[in-house]
């Protein structure tokens, strides 16, 4: 293999690849923060020359330079960097990215993980597009550069080693329950409860930031998918195809939910000893969950009746009709509550 060194240059052009253009070149090593002109992007693409950015330091060390290209154009890598493009159309196609918005990632080797690049429409997406970057966030591999939200697939994936892919989006249905504070409730759709089930929503930081992509750590490790506050949702699984799958799930589910409350009417619910059988089945595919270790009565979110007064959840075990010193107790407090409402409004 034939490399030839453009560390030092800070923008890469065609002038620049004029060796590479008389040579065998395979291989260009440039500097982590290089950018290429878009004609000398599209040279290194036609002659299937691979572009190894942060490569001083690579070279300096023991860990030949020829692995990494060997690992990104190896066929798992093809294959992965093809279902990427494939699912970047699905979530475009589905409206759940706008823009460059959106990015996924695969965890192809313990330090190793290829992702879609910055500044580019999921729908437009080409297998030589992609790139790879190490578990610190360094770009080992690919012409362009990397999606700045990768800091957070890398989080999930020291977080949860059973993660192998990220898909983050921003789906309008479930966007709009992570803008407004909320999380759907458990216990409505069988299919929901087995792929997804209980959501997590973490709080707002600025895209991009190490601190936004730690704010989902203390999630992922029992839910699939977390409502990012603010900002859209990310999933992951165990192939870049099932990620995307619970990404449809959550915003589906999310849609019918406010479909439903159009109509006016509550939400049945699937009662406790039929959400268990279906965390059995959730438990039996490997799909994480923190209603695991719960016991049966602690299953279900209660149903919200609008226009109910919210009472705490009783603890489980305790009897589900009220002494009739709870009844005078209750019925107390709302006298009171309506009293004071009136007096305030004299
Ligand atoms: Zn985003």
């Amino acid at each position: 293999m034939k490399s030839i060194d453009l560390t030092h240059e800070k923008v890469i052009t065609m002038g620049d690849l004029a060796a590479a253009a008389q040579a065998d070149t395979s291989e260009l090593l440039v500097s982590e923060s290089a950018v290429m002109t878009p004609s000398a992007l599209e040279f290194t693409e036609q002659r299937r020359i691979s572009v190894r950015r942060g490569a001083k330091a690579a070279a300096a060390t023991s860990s030949p330079s020829g692995a990494i290209h060997d690992l990104f154009t190896s066929p798992e890598a093809e294959a992965v960097k093809e279902e990427i493009c494939a699912v970047g159309r699905k979530l475009w196609q589905r409206q759940y990215v706008d823009g460059n918005g959106g990015n996924i990632s695969y965890r192809i080797g313990p330090n190793e993980v290829i992702c879609t690049p910055t500044l580019m429409s999921k729908a437009d997406l080409r297998p030589q597009d992609l790139c790879m970057v190490d578990l610190t966030g360094k770009q080992l591999a690919g012409g362009r550069p990397r999606t700045s939200e990768i800091l957070m697939h890398l989080e999930i994936y020291k977080e949860v080693p059973e993660a192998k892919s990220v898909v983050h989006c921003h789906p309008a249905h479930a966007t709009a329950y992570a803008i407004t504070g909320r999380v759907p409730p458990t216990c409505v759709i069988p299919e929901y409860e087995v792929f997804i089930g209980k959501v997590a929503l973490s709080p707002y930081e600025t895209p991009g930031t190490p601190e936004f992509a730690r704010t989902v750590i203390p999630f992922v490790r029992h839910h699939n998918t977390v409502l990012l506050g603010n900002h859209g949702i990310v999933c992951w699984g165990d192939t870049v195809t099932h990620a995307e799958w619970y990404a449809e799930v959550v915003d589906t589910y999310c849609w019918t939910l406010m479909l439903a409350a159009q109509l006016g009417a509550p939400v049945s619910h699937i009662t406790s000893d039929k959400a268990a059988d279906l965390l059995a089945i959730k438990k039996k595919l490997g799909l994480p969950d923190p209603r695991h270790e719960l016991k049966e009565c602690e299953l279900c979110d209660l149903p919200e009746i609008p226009g109910a007064i919210a009472i705490e959840p009783r603890p489980c075990g305790t009897p589900a009709s009220l002494s009739s010193d709870e009844i005078e107790a209750i019925v107390q407090a709302v006298t009171d509550r309506v009293m004071a409402a009136l007096q305030a409004k004299k």
